[in-house]
């Protein structure tokens, strides 16, 4: 009897050991595990072995003692009984283990299948993540920049839904908010029709303009283009950095009373946020490649920005020759803020009659009407 429990105490010590294993089969490379398992298995091989000549024995002794007496007889049955069920003990045991082994084997393989798997696949990921990754950075980067053109462009046009036309077109816009009152009572206010400048030297803009990536929303009100961050003008000593353009047409500023198809509005901001805002006037005429790039990606929806797969040539949106008109006035949306530094530059572009028709089908009509000049100084190239 003693040796019956000798013998499942040590299979169950066995079962125990071979199961916490299984528990963490990544802490151990996979051969080792194997290894002990194999050595295991010969172990309780070995006990197994080791025990049948016991119970044999047993049943040896038992027999023997049966012929002493009736008693002895019963208590052999009863110990070949108990013999049968520590074999049939014994066999379940082996059953048990056997189950245990197979699902540490599994685990290993599986252990040992991932680690093969990882040097196939983390190159394949690693190639593409570089480029990826500085995709992302300077998209986020653009993006951040596009928010703050959201931003600015939110605060710029002010709170409350304003248009063109109608109740909510720019005879109102004063009185949609409190935060509009300069759209009503500024005497600084663009546009303008620009004439009798006075003729001067005017100082260059220096344009620091590159290739960028960009992103094109309709915000409801006209077609804006987000840029990255990085391009720059150079005017009067001040430094202003290139956060969105957008399309009115037809134009906004008139030159001599003479409105043109179209107008583009570069909008600068400084360190301070002032602005500055440089308009490109647009004439019918050839078609235009950087605009067309705009055009191409322009949104589905509005109020969600496309993001353009090719960057754009800033420098592109120019035209040819620098010279420009220059007055202090105000963003001609709500909220009207003064102080901003315009620069409509004399010579226009061109877009052809089928890129303006593509604008014409959002916007037939968003410009501002003139506003006074109130006898401010008007200035201009040579
Ligand atoms: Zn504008």
């Amino acid at each position: 009897m003693r040796r019956y429990s000798v013998l499942l105490l040590s299979l169950l010590l066995a079962i125990s050991a071979s199961a916490n294993e299984s528990s963490s089969p990544s802490s151990s490379p996979p051969s080792k595990p194997i290894k002990q398992s194999s050595t295991k298995e010969k172990d309780k091989e070995k006990e197994k072995e080791e025990a049948p000549p016991a119970k044999e024995k047993e049943g040896r002794k038992s027999s023997k003692e049966g012929k002493e007496g009736k008693e002895s007889k019963d208590a052999a049955k009863e110990s070949a009984k108990e013999a049968l069920a520590a074999d049939e003990l014994a066999a379940k045991i082996a059953e048990r283990l056997a189950v245990l082994r197979k699902e540490k084997e599994e685990v290993n393989s599986r252990a040992s299948a991932r680690s093969v798997m990882r040097p196939v696949y983390t190159p394949r990921r690693a190639e593409p993540v570089k480029p990826k990754a500085e995709m992302v950075a300077s998209a986020s980067a653009m993006s951040d920049h596009g928010a703050a053109a959201i931003a600015a462009a939110m605060d710029a046009h002010g709170a409350g839904a304003w248009g063109y036309q109608g109740e909510t077109g720019p005879l109102s816009w004063g009185k949609l908010s409190p935060a509009n009152s300069k759209c009503d009572i500024g005497d600084r206010q663009s546009p303008i029709d620009i004439r009798d400048g006075i003729r001067v030297d005017l100082d260059p803009i220096v344009f620091d303009y590159r290739i960028s990536g960009f992103n094109v929303i309709d915000n409801g009100h006209t077609v804006q283009v987000n840029v990255g961050a990085g391009n720059y003008i150079t005017v009067m000593g001040r430094n202003y950095e290139l956060v969105q353009f957008h399309f009115h047409k037809p134009s906004e500023e008139r030159i001599n009373g003479k409105s043109f198809e179209m107008v583009v509005h570069l909008v600068h901001k400084d360190a301070d946020g002032k602005y500055a805002v440089i308009a490109v006037l647009i004439e019918r005429g050839k078609p235009h490649s950087a605009i067309q790039q705009v055009w191409n990606n322009l949104p589905l929806e509005k109020t969600i920005p496309q993001e353009a797969l090719m960057p754009l040539d800033l420098n592109k949106v120019l035209p040819q020759k620098r010279e420009y008109y220059t007055y202090m006035g105000s963003l001609t949306t709500p909220p009207c803020t003064e102080g901003v530094l315009w620069m409509v530059m004399k010579e226009p572009i061109e877009l052809s009659p089928e890129q303006i028709g593509i604008f014409n089908r959002l916007y037939s009509m968003n410009a501002r009407p003139i506003q006074k000049s109130s006898g401010r100084l008007i200035k201009e190239s040579n």
